[in-house]
């Protein structure tokens, strides 16, 4: 999509380190008019405040630049999640964590007050599949895409949301369903992507045949999650589980390790054979045991099914 400039219309500390960032005007309205959600890609500024895209640097140009197919601009992009919209007020929401001026988005957003300009350059991706049953978990960085999905879960689901954050300072009020039970796991300010909090509790979770995992959280911990969802024989279609960070890369030095665009493949890494440090090396052994696995929750699950019909 053409890049557009937002404005933002208010800054609002939900808690002390995330920070919701409203954007209103016409850019938004341009925006919205994409449908291009759940997840935004913005541009940061340069440090002289530049974009080095013409038509945003001037407004007299007729240029129309795809900004995430110009390697120069890609180490300015961040991926972020819709927190909210609003297409009849034209207003956009943004909950950014604040982890110190080391990441431009998040000094960015230190920074931000009302009438302060943001290059939106995209957007897209998957959202949470229909199922019965959930399984969702994510860091502070998965927060916003789960109070969203939380929000929008039909009154009807069941399962569980585990929320990793970094003190007890940071739990929020969400509005969920009922059958959806909230757990906020607290780090006790231990450092970001540090903890095995995450990939315990998935551990401790009871999966039925008809759940849908989704988790979204530091690269190692999603690695760990994914590759134990899949040993308990989720098939692929039921999850989407995916790095959001990596502890000491950028962005954009995580998207050159993981070796692709997420955004772009729609974060599907399993269809390509590559990316988030799995996929590689894997035998054939190890093919036939996923295979058996996938088999032996389908089965469950048409069990489940048949049982279910023969209840009523
Ligand atoms: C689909 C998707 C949706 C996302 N939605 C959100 C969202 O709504 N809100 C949000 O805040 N983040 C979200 N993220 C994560 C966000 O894109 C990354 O945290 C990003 O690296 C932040 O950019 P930055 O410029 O601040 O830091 P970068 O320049 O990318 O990184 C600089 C340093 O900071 C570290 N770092 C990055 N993020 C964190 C963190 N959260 N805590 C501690 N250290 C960190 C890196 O490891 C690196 O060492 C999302 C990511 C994806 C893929």
């Amino acid at each position: 999509m053409r890049p557009v400039l937002f404005t933002a219309q208010s800054v609002d500390d939900i808690t002390p380190h995330m920070r919701r960032v409203t954007f209103s005007g016409d850019g938004v309205r341009a925006y919205l008019a994409e449908n291009a959600i759940p997840n935004i890609k913005i541009l940061l500024p340069d440090t002289s405040g530049k974009y080095g895209v013409p038509e945003l640097d001037d407004p007299s140009s007729t240029a129309v630049t795809d900004v995430r197919t110009v390697p120069g601009l890609l180490g300015r992009v961040r991926t972020y999640t819709v927190r909210s919209f609003d297409v009849d007020a034209g207003t956009l929401a943004i909950d950014f964590v604040l982890h110190g001026d080391e990441g431009i988005a998040s000094a960015w957003a230190h920074r931000a007050k009302s009438g302060t300009i943001l290059c939106a350059a995209g957007g897209g991706g998957r959202s949470i599949g229909d199922a019965e049953h959930y399984l969702i978990a994510g860091d502070e960085t998965g927060l916003p895409a789960i109070g969203a999905i939380l929000e929008k879960l039909p009154s009807s689901a069941r399962g569980s949301a585990f929320v990793e954050v970094a003190n007890r300072d940071e739990i929020q009020d969400l509005v969920k369903p009922d059958g959806i039970e909230l757990h906020w796991l607290s780090r006790d300010d231990a450092p970001a992507g540090t903890t095995t909090l995450l990939v315990d509790a998935v551990a401790q979770f009871p999966l039925e045949p008809e759940t849908f995992a989704w988790v979204s959280a530091e690269s190692g911990q999603v690695v760990t999650i994914r590759k134990y969802l899949r040993a308990q024989g989720v098939p692929r279609r039921s999850m989407l589980v995916i790095g959001y960070w990596r502890r000491g890369l950028s962005e954009n030095g995580y998207a050159k390790a993981a070796d692709h665009d997420r955004d772009l493949k729609e974060y599907d890494s399993d269809k390509h054979g590559h990316g988030h440090g799995h996929g590689h090396g894997h035998g054939v052994a190890a093919t036939l045991a996923a295979a058996w696995a996938s088999f032996i929750h389908s089965a469950r699950h048409a069990l489940a099914a048949l049982r279910a019909r023969l209840r009523r």
